[in-house]
């Protein structure tokens, strides 16, 4: 077993429990990609049992703090069985869920979204991608399902050292045949993926609240939908009925999660004159956004959709002196990690600064960030700054988070990517003060 040291007074976020080791802490001692290695303190105390990763400033990431903990298959399925059970008494309004949510279910770096009978995995550091057949069998027996399609695509793999990897990991090339598939059989952990021939993902239909969604597990974006935001749907459809809302502006629509919450709602308030604009830069994301207005039964008529950039439009609307009730915000990533804070700090404002201007008095801004990068008090701060720029104030009517199924636990508070305010317009300042 390969030891790792850490320097003096390196040894206190894993006495918290918290499971990284930057590079900056190991004093000596190193491993292979993904190797079960023993973390120490100076002293040489027992710390914890973490996966190496030779190429990334997290060195290592913690499986266990128990000295008594083997990591084999048999750990590692009760962490998967774990997290799956937690989500029975999480609050999931979808057959659509997040299963494992990485470093808060104990498991650094591994993502599994359940797409009705289609598990998606992303094996998203050097540990995971080490026991990836493991987890992968393990997967499939802890929920009954026969198919996994692996989606470790996303940039962080390369932070690790790993290359992009797309394709089935089980059951996909006998997808659509008999039912439950085969596994493919590669005992190496390596996906299955891109060999000729494959059977290609196929069409999924989830239901998240009332709602019908298509997902592309191939190449949408993450494992192919924006989990995070189901519940934040939700309340902004309950936001535009109870408000009645008419003008609707949703500005990084990808496939238009919040356009048709925004017709749900105003469809159960009655309202039968209002309009949702959709902007996205990506054609395919609105070609399915279009496809899901029609999938739900609503009135594409009432709708607009917009193939352009989103700060670009903002201030073509605001010349046009185009005004909205409801605004939705929902950018990218702009800051993934907090050395990008400050650019994306300004990019933030940029787009908020043009919202709250454009929205009316009584209006309604549902602002996000999912930026790991940007804390929620730093994202309250930009967002202050972008009205005094505007010369806009507001009340902020609640504060949102990810689902239940992206849980953020008491030891590793960097699960808290996405933050969300919904603002409130007030009258102009200068109308406020009487001028
Ligand atoms: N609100 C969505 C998720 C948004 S993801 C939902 O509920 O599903 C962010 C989206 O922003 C992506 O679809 C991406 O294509 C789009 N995007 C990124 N940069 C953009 C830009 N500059 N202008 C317009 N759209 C952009």
């Amino acid at each position: 077993m390969k030891t790792i040291r850490l320097h003096p007074g390196r040894e206190r976020s894993l006495l918290r429990r918290h499971p990284w080791v930057f590079d900056s802490a190991v004093a000596k001692g190193g491993g292979d990609s993904g190797e079960t290695v023993r973390i120490e303190s100076h002293e040489g105390k027992f710390l914890a049992w973490a996966a190496f990763s030779p190429q990334s400033r997290i060195r290592a990431r913690a499986w266990s703090f128990d000295e008594a903990q083997r990591i084999d298959a048999a750990f590692l399925a009760a962490a998967l069985a774990r997290a799956i059970a937690a989500r029975r008494r999480f609050d999931v309004r979808s057959d659509a869920v997040r299963l494992v949510h990485g470093e808060s279910d104990g498991l650094p770096g591994l993502v599994v979204d359940c797409y009705g009978d289609t598990l998606v995995a992303q094996f998203g550091s050097a540990g995971a991608e080490r026991w990836k057949g493991v987890v992968a069998d393990a997967l499939l027996s802890a929920t009954g399902l026969a198919r996994l399609y692996e989606r470790s695509d996303a940039g962080a793999r390369a932070l690790e050292g790993l290359p992009a990897v797309t394709g089935w990991l089980r059951g996909g090339a006998a997808a659509g045949a008999a039912a439950g598939g085969e596994a493919c059989g590669n005992d190496s952990g390596e996906a299955c993926g891109n060999a000729d021939g494959e059977a290609p993902p196929p069409a999924l239909e989830i239901v998240e609240h009332d709602w019908r969604f298509t997902v592309d597990i191939a190449t949408g974006h993450k494992t192919g939908f924006y989990l995070d935001q189901r519940d934040n749907r939700k309340r902004f459809a309950d936001c535009v009925q109870r408000l009645r809302l008419r003008r609707v502006l949703n500005c990084f629509c990808y496939t238009g999660g919040f356009t048709v919450a925004a017709l749900a709602g105003m469809r159960a308030a009655d309202v039968d004159d209002g309009e949702v604009v959709s902007i996205d830069s990506s054609a395919p994301a609105l070609d399915r956004a279009r496809a899901h207005v029609a999938l739900n039964g609503f009135d594409p008529a009432r709708t607009r959709f917009v193939d352009a950039d989103v700060n670009a439009s903002l201030r073509r609307f605001l010349e046009d002196g185009a005004r909205f009730d409801a605004i939705v915000l929902d950018p990218p990533k702009f800051a993934p990690t907090a050395a990008h804070a400050e650019r994306a700090a300004r990019a933030y404002k940029d787009i908020n600064r043009l919202a709250l201007q454009l929205l009316e008095p009584g209006g309604v801004l549902f602002t996000f960030s999912c930026s790991g990068g940007v804390s929620a008090d730093l994202f309250h701060k930009i967002v202050a700054s972008a009205g005094a720029d505007a010369g806009v104030d507001g009340y902020i009517v609640e504060t949102l988070e990810a689902a239940p199924d992206h849980p953020v636990t008491l030891e590793f508070p960097e699960g808290a990517y996405l933050k969300g305010l919904v603002v409130m317009r007030k009258g102009d300042i200068d109308a406020r003060h009487g001028r």
